[in-house]
């Protein structure tokens, strides 16, 4: 019924998580796989950050999607949280929380108990080829893999030593992170602060020096800096997902969360549904436009939503989020009712192509509607606090010493 590959081999464009769960699953099915990537390794576009793999778009727990899809959880380090301290934009902190798994927090990166390195084993085991250091293009491959091209927003952090228990916070405030959110992670000793910047900025390290002075502020840490890490997200919808016979999956694809930026739920889903329509079991494009689509266009028209307010709509959205966690006992509810199309966000849908999206022809021809990276506002100049301004004399001092910076300013 759909195309079958039978007896050909796979060549697949990018090692990162899509590319990954996508040549597990066609390797599984007896055909020879073969992944290019142009780093060293998978994950090394990371450095060792917590990131977060949410569990509120699908009624399905995604490790048990994991499980159904024969990809084992048990290959990676994960933390689960039930709750998280969600901080709105006047400091108030309160606690959206569930009975079940809210989400879970993972390593990227090299280090073995990364998901990225459990991934890759589970490919290696399945028989799949890795050729690292090799740069390919998209024409040369059946499934391209290969992640953001372009910076629609980026998120700045820093790696840090603290003996404070292990917790999430994520906080709304459109001054520090800019039309976006910052977040701190604690694991087992290990910390994470990360401002997101929605709108483009000159000398982004003021963000993320003013956002480890607010957590300092709040939390006692004890930080000791180990590195600064970062990155962009992609944001755009394709007008379609199979071009010229090529699968584009997770972020290739313009498979990303505009409102918050989980990708990995997306990219593992559609690496997984490519690899299955190669194999014959279904239709990529179809599939994509059922279960990942509909959730991609809620979060425009969220994230179109949240571009026009500050923080008087932010705290409004923090006080919406706790009135529902009174009202059904289940903080879990309001980031699922997030993602519901609903009539409201199906009626915005065309205003929010116009106002946000813009037109652009790809190099390999596809055609995408992208969120470019949004201008800075008057009210996004501002100076440092003092803590701010010694904590960033800190980082220069750690950097003399040798400490990382994995993702700079002119990478954006
Ligand atoms: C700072 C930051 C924080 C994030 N936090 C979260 C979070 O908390 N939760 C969440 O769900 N998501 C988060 N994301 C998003 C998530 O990391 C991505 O959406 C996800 O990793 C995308 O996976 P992918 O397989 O599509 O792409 P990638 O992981 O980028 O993999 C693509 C691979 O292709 C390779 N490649 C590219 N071009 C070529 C080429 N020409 N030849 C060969 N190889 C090539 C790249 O080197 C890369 O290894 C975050 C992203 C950033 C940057």
């Amino acid at each position: 019924m759909f195309p079958n590959y039978m007896g050909e081999e796979v060549h697949i464009l990018g090692a990162g998580l899509s590319g990954l769960a996508a040549a597990t699953i066609l390797a599984r099915s007896g055909r020879e796989v073969h992944v290019h990537e142009v780093r060293e390794d998978s994950g090394a576009r990371f450095d060792g950050d917590f990131q977060g793999i949410e569990n509120w778009t699908s009624e399905q727990d995604f490790f048990e999607e994991l499980e159904i899809w024969g990809l084992d959880s048990r290959e990676f380090k994960s933390d689960s949280f039930d709750i998280v301290d969600l901080i709105h934009p006047d400091d108030v902190i309160t606690n959206p929380k569930t009975d079940g798994v809210a989400f879970r927090v993972v390593e990227r990166g090299t280090a073995e108990h990364t998901i990225d390195q459990g991934f890759k084993r589970m490919a290696l085991s399945s028989g799949v080829k890795i050729h690292y250091g090799v740069k390919r293009s998209p024409e040369e491959c059946l499934i391209v893999a290969a992640g953001p091209k372009e910076s629609s927003a980026v998120a700045f952090g820093e790696i840090f030593e603290t003996s404070h228990r292990n917790m999430v916070a994520f906080q709304l405030n459109d001054k520090l992170a800019p039309g976006a959110y910052s977040y701190m992670i604690i694991i087992d000793g290990v910390g994470l602060i990360c401002t997101c910047l929605w709108r483009k900025q000159r000398k982004s390290g003021r963000y993320l020096n003013e956002t480890i002075a607010w957590y300092e502020g709040k939390y006692d840490l004890g930080r000791k800096p180990i590195k600064r890490v970062g990155g962009k997200g992609d944001f755009g919808l394709p007008t379609k997902y199979v071009h010229e016979g090529r699968y584009y999956v997770g972020e290739a694809g313009g498979l990303q969360d505009f409102m918050w930026g989980f990708g990995m739920r997306y990219a593992i889903t559609s690496g997984v549904l490519a690899a299955k329509a190669v194999i014959g079991e279904c239709d990529y494009e179809k599939e994509v436009r059922s279960r990942l689509v509909p959730l991609v266009k809620a979060s425009a028209i969220n994230r179109f939503m949240m571009n026009r307010i500050g923080d008087r709509g932010f705290k409004m959205v923090a006080n919406q989020w706790m009135r529902d966690q009174r009202r059904k006992g289940d903080g879990l509810a309001f980031m699922k009712w997030l993602y519901q199309p609903g009539f409201l966000r199906k009626a915005l849908w065309p205003i929010v192509k116009i106002g946000m999206l813009r037109k652009r022809v790809l190099s390999d021809g596809r055609v995408v509607h992208r969120m470019p990276f949004r201008k800075a506002l008057g009210r996004d100049e501002w100076e440092q606090g003092d803590r701010a301004q010694e904590i960033a004399k800190e980082w220069k001092e750690a950097q003399r010493s040798g400490a990382n910076l994995s993702f700079s300013e002119s990478e954006a």
